[in-house]
């Protein structure tokens, strides 16, 4: 029986909370707190059981420490933007409270992200006697479980691998996000990176891209190379990788969109003069994009998210495929929400329940493949995000080189 502090109101914010809020015996009190408060009690309204709101800017920490030391969580759950992860874990320090996130800290004028300012915190979290939970999402977060999972199971030594994100949905939009804009926009323009023996290679903003025959009906689709933050952590705790990329599919109507804008100039972050008034292009660019907390309801299709690992076991080779199979529409009955929200809330709500249940326990910053996946593994079965495994005869054709 704990209480939980969830923090940001948008898609993935909604998907936790009405989870959390199915689970009373885990999680007994909840209170959800964003920067809009109407978007809270929105939220709110729409469960079977009394949570607590409250109005924040958890750019402060005092504002954050304050809420905590009022509410008194266990643990508190940051599913606002990545912009806030170092304050939020300053008020968790300052209070003593766990702290659990699904995306590593960015900046908000330089367009990167890396975990070093969050390990950076690793000491001060064991004085402290607490534990941050870092990247508790779906990739990251059970991308890395597949792979941790895959790597106790399955393989004496993971050789290669690679992440594929497909959303094979369609919200009916002409251009749109899935998850908040600004974010989404930054990933995608930057370079694509990937990891070689031990170095990063780097190539231009989706260069690289292959055809990929996604299962269960889902079919060919066009992936491109990205960065993706998960690949850092995996390189650091899962020993002796050879080579690991990311993938995501993007339709052609996207990229198209995407160019324009970026060519227009409008994906710029840093400020410019409008009217005496300096304003950021993307952050503009975000106001007029349809709000992907708003996707749900007209977003079909579905979503596949899996590894694609290659490695030895008992001293031959085995090409092995995880993957989960989500559907917009099956997420939007139950909870509003779209698959990609859902795939991302579903898995800070079982992070949240690891660390209350004490499954998972440490003090300081951990990164989720650093515990055991089984229990993880179990509970995406029981809570909506059920995975396959299978085993291929070869590497897929467009994934060899
Ligand atoms: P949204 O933009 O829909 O929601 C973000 C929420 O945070 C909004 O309610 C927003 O308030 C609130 N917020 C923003 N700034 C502040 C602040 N200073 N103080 C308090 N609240 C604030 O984003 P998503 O729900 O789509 O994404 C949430 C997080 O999930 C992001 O960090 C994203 O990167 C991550 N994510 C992770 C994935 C994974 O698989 N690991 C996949 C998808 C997303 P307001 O409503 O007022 O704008």
């Amino acid at each position: 029986m704990s209480k939980v502090l969830i923090i940001g109101a948008g898609g993935v914010g909604r998907v936790v909370v009405h989870k959390c809020a199915s689970l009373p015996n885990v999680f007994s009190e909840i209170c959800l707190a964003s920067r809009t408060l109407e978007k809270c009690d929105a939220i709110a309204s729409e469960l079977d059981r009394e949570i607590s709101t409250a109005r924040i800017d958890a750019d402060s920490s005092k504002e954050t420490a304050a809420l905590i030391r009022d509410f008194k969580p266990s643990l508190v759950i940051n599913v606002a933007l990545p912009y806030q992860d170092l304050a939020i874990m300053d008020a968790c320090l300052e209070t003593g409270v766990d702290y659990l996130d699904t995306a590593n800290y960015e900046p908000k004028d330089v367009a990167k992200f890396e975990y070093s300012w969050q390990w950076d915190y690793h000491d001060r979290f064991k004085e402290a006697g607490i534990m941050a939970l870092l990247g508790s999402g779906f990739d990251p977060g059970v991308t890395n479980i597949f792979i941790a999972y895959a790597n106790k199971h399955h393989f004496d030594q993971i050789d290669t691998l690679d992440i594929l994100d497909c959303n094979a949905g369609d919200h009916g939009h002409p251009f749109a996000t899935n998850f908040n804009p600004e974010i989404n926009i930054r990933e995608v323009t930057a370079n694509g990176r990937y990891y070689q023996e031990g170095e990063w290679k780097e190539k231009p903003p989706l260069q690289v891209h292959r055809s990929f025959d996604f299962p269960e009906g889902i079919g060919p689709k066009e992936i491109y190379l990205m960065y993706h933050e998960e690949m850092e952590s995996l390189a650091k705790h899962i020993p002796g990788i050879r080579r690991m990329r990311f993938w995501m599919t993007f339709s052609e109507q996207y990229l198209t969109h995407l160019n324009v804008l970026e060519n227009v100039g409008m994906t710029r972050i840093d400020p410019v003069n409008y009217g005496g008034q300096e304003i950021i292009p993307l952050q503009f660019l975000k106001a007029v994009l349809p709000d992907p907390g708003s996707l749900g309801k007209s977003t079909k299709g579905r979503t596949c998210i899996g590894c694609i690992i290659d490695g030895q076991k008992d001293g031959e080779r085995k090409h092995y495929y995880i993957y989960n199979i989500c559907d917009h529409q099956k997420c939007f009955e139950e909870v509003n929400s779209q698959a990609v929200s859902y795939t991302t809330g579903v898995p800070a709500m079982i992070g949240a329940m690891m660390i209350l249940t004490e499954k998972w326990r440490g003090h300081g910053v951990f990164n989720v493949e650093q515990f055991d996946p089984d229990p993880f593994m179990e509970q995406l079965n029981i809570h909506g995000l059920p995975w396959t495994e299978t085993w291929l005869n070869d590497k897929p054709n467009c994934l060899v080189e």
